[in-house]
């Protein structure tokens, strides 16, 4: 059900909207539970901007979005790079775009909605404008507004956490995740245990040898790097005023080189490690950071536990 009102309330330090009890609003009408904790910095980095990932058919919301955002600051153009001919680095299963933010100034010198550039006058404009990559999968078809909505009541995702363990559906890219004693840790899964340990089974080198040995000593499973935008998350809040007032552009690149694995066999430089030592993130943390050899997108993540789930309850209805 969409929302009678539009009065919104942020609930700050949870991680999950889904999970928090319902509540009604002044008016009468019951709040809808939605956001995960996510920032929006992740992919409007204030310095830097960097890649992000969306399904089929985003990159349009994308763009739309960004002219909102930008209104008045700003005009947004699509660039291509123009090698032999213009360069498509898209194919069947992702198509590739980049849009650059242009100053007022900017778009005096290039008017037109598409600005085609050879390779070298490409890098020389990366000095002066904020250029977003958007990745699509073309693959990955959704997502209809009726999903994005979705709500599962705690009996739901209860039902669902013992179908999907019975099932298999943790078995992850990491092979057998043996994650038997987080199952029987978890009395009343809710929906962030699910998006955390999906995200462990969908990401390589998160879980096995890294994470399970952190567990074991007793880490709680919030605090384990499960995913892509918490990392984020985290290491704004640790680096935020104590290495610079505004840490996003450092952060962005450091959770790309996480999330990547480009840390992993000893390759995190040195002056990133004792920075965030200095911020006083604890080592178990970054020693984590350099084990991982891919994280999985929490968005994806999101997507794909709603769809699942919403199969799920249909299937169940019908049995
Ligand atoms: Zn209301």
């Amino acid at each position: 059900m969409r929302p009678v009102c539009r009065k919104v309330e942020f609930v700050s330090g949870e991680k999950c909207g889904l999970d928090l009890p319902d509540k009604k609003c002044s008016c009468g009408s019951t709040y809808h539970k939605d956001g995960f904790g996510i920032d929006a910095y992740n992919m409007y980095p204030f310095c830097k901007w960097t890649e992000i990932y969306v399904s089929y058919n985003g990159t349009d919301l994308v763009k739309n979005c960004l002219h909102e955002y930008f209104k008045g600051y700003g005009e947004l153009r699509e660039i291509k790079i123009n090698r032999d001919g213009i360069e498509t680095i898209s194919s069947d299963k992702i198509r590739v775009t980049k849009f650059g933010l242009l100053s007022k100034e900017m778009t005096k010198k290039f008017p037109e909605e598409i600005i085609i550039l050879r390779p070298e006058e490409y890098s020389q404009l990366l000095d002066e404008v904020s250029v977003l990559t958007v990745i699509e999968n073309m693959e990955e078809q959704l997502c209809s507004q009726d999903l994005l909505n979705m709500e599962f009541t705690a009996k739901q995702i209860k039902e669902y956490f013992e179908y999907a363990v019975e099932n298999g559906k943790f078995n992850g890219y990491d092979g057998d995740m043996n994650i038997g004693k987080v199952i029987s840790n978890i009395k009343t899964p809710s929906f962030n245990d699910l998006l955390i340990i999906s995200g462990f089974s969908h990401s390589t080198g998160a879980w096995r040898g890294n994470a399970d040995l952190l567990y074991d000593k007793g880490i709680s499973l919030g605090k384990l790097i499960s995913c892509r935008e918490d990392v984020y998350t985290y290491l704004y809040d640790k680096l935020s005023g104590k290495c610079c007032d505004n840490p996003s552009g450092l952060v962005v690149e450091i959770k790309e080189a996480v999330c990547k694995g480009k840390y992993s066999n000893n390759r995190m430089p040195l002056e990133i490690e004792s920075l965030l030592l200095e911020c006083e993130v604890p080592e178990w943390y970054v020693e984590s950071m350099k084990k991982i050899l891919y994280l999985f997108p929490k968005t994806h993540l999101i997507v794909l536990l709603k769809r699942d789930i919403c199969k799920f309850i249909v299937m169940n209805n019908s049995l």
